[in-house]
């Protein structure tokens, strides 16, 4: 088997050692071995992002645009190919593997035109006679750290913008999902940057993302992943000589507010997608979902309902509408979660179990609990899994402050047919993102993604907002 390689400096090379890339719907199932990178191979791909970083910040923006609008033209190609290859790392169905890649290809062409639209201000001075201009600048050499459940979409939000505003880039994907990164890497290094300007670096976090963090030729670090590891890289990233910028996306747990009068069948597509879809894997999972007492009990008997009829297989499989979970210790905690919610006095209403397939995976059948509390450990942490909590709430004004009452800060949905309700929840809910009768999942590239609290730090990934993480304002003066 031939081992996908780092690219570094322009050069395809080999690491300290290998991960096997395994298929979680089918552990039999080998992808390939992929190169891990050693801390050397951390600092040769900074210092080769460090020397493209001059010539690249004063690239033409003709140059910046043909590279990255050939980047999504041959991502938007092979999104077949590459979906299904995302499908098979990762364990999402092939509808939504297909989906994300494109998804991937559409971001690096609107940062391609973004590139031909980055403009500055030009002022009158306090002081008589001066002028005052605002520009923006490439931040430098820009590390970048991915999670394993959106293995292209994520990485192309993040690169495509740092690229495309002049910095240099050194990527390390999630250790259990290297292909999509892999693959996605191939295209940008045959897309026509200059060697160096974009590196990828595949291992381990606590010895590449680290190198990454401790070194001070990167400027800017952009981080998704868990609260946990977010919270470790920022205290050092503040502390370090020098400073880095940092911008960290991290958990959920995004409420569904269902009231009254919500119509019942958007409710129920609401909360099945926004819950399970994906496998439950979304930092944007509806893992709350707060139903006022009118409707709680026609809610959660249809919700039972469509969930026995979804399908969970084989992620490839046509058919399939929930694929297995990533790996084994993901499994592990939410079989963990479920064992809490149940001694904490949850009503596990449906799924939980174990499933059996044609070919040994992670599957698990979607779960809902009722019964529970917002007190809940299960109400209050990150799952990351099929499994999602009914609160009841007595009202509207009840059911607002239990989905305000939270760590977390991402995304928030209501399902309503008044329009008082929605004006209000749209206010007043504290979150990044709110959703009306669509689910808390599921979001546009060419708006900011970005949660408050517990959720994120820093500024918004996305759209034109992006820029506020990736470049750096200068204000100049002059009398003419
Ligand atoms: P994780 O924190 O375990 O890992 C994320 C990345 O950080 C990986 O590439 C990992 O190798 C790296 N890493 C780990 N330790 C490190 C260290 N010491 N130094 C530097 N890098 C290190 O998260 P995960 O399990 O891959 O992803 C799941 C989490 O991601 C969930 O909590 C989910 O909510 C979150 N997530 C958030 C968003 C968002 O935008 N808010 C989107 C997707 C996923």
């Amino acid at each position: 088997m031939s081992i996908f390689q780092n690219i570094i400096g322009g050069e395809r090379v080999n690491g300290a050692g290998v991960t096997r890339n395994i298929n979680p719907s089918n552990t039999n199932d080998v992808i390939g071995e992929y190169a891990q990178g050693s801390r050397a191979d951390a600092d040769k791909a900074i210092a080769a992002a460090k020397a493209a970083f001059p010539a690249w910040s004063r690239s033409g923006i003709q140059q910046r645009h043909d590279c990255l609008k050939a980047v999504g033209d041959e991502i938007l190609a092979r999104k077949d190919e590459l979906g299904r290859l995302l499908s098979r790392e990762e364990g999402k169905t092939l509808a939504e593997g297909i989906g994300e890649a494109a998804r991937a290809g559409q971001i690096f062409q609107f940062f391609a035109g973004e590139a031909l639209r980055l403009a500055g201000e030009k002022l009158p001075s306090t002081r008589p006679g001066l002028d005052v201009e605002l520009t923006r600048e490439a931040v430098g050499v820009i590390g970048l750290i991915t999670p394993w459940n959106f293995p292209i979409a994520i990485p192309a939000w993040k690169i495509a913008p740092a690229l495309c505003y002049g910095n240099t880039v050194v990527f390390k994907p999630a250790d259990l999902v290297p292909g999509s990164a892999w693959a996605l890497a191939d295209i940008i290094a045959r897309a026509g940057f200059p060697a160096g300007v974009f590196n990828l670096v595949m291992g381990r976090g606590s010895v590449v993302g680290a190198a990454f963090i401790e070194s001070k030729d990167v400027a800017a670090i952009s981080f998704t992943g868990s609260v946990g590891t977010g919270r470790n890289i920022a205290a050092q990233c503040v502390t370090a000589q020098p400073m880095k910028k940092i911008q960290l996306e991290m958990g959920g747990k995004n409420p569904l507010v269902v009231l009254d009068d919500a119509d019942l069948k958007t409710a129920v597509e609401c909360a099945v997608n926004g819950a399970f879809f994906s496998t439950g894997q979304r930092c944007t999972a509806s893992s709350r979902i707060i139903v006022t007492a009118g409707i709680h009990d026609a809610f959660v008997a249809a919700v039972t309902d469509r969930l026995k009829g979804l399908v969970v297989d084989d992620a490839l499989k046509a058919g399939t509408h929930i694929g297995p979970v990533v790996d084994q210790s993901q499994l592990d905690q939410d079989m963990d979660y479920l064992a809490v919610g149940a001694k904490e006095g949850a009503t596990l209403a449906y799924g939980g179990e174990r499933l059996k397939r044609e070919t040994p995976g992670f599957y698990l059948a979607p779960a809902l609990f009722t019964n529970a509390t917002n007190q809940m450990r299960i109400s209050r942490e990150e799952i990351f899994g099929p499994v999602a909590s009914v609160i009841r709430a007595k009202d509207y004004d009840e059911a607002l402050a239990l989905s305000n009452d939270t760590d977390f800060g991402l995304s928030a949905g209501i399902c309503t047919t008044s329009l008082k309700y929605a004006s209000h929840f749209k206010r007043n809910s504290e979150a990044g993102m709110v959703m009306v009768n669509v689910p808390t999942a599921g979001v546009d590239y060419h708006v900011p993604f970005g949660g408050r609290k517990g959720s994120s730090y820093g500024p918004r990934e996305q759209g034109s907002y992006a820029k506020e993480f990736y470049t750096t304002v200068k204000t100049a003066y002059t009398l003419p």
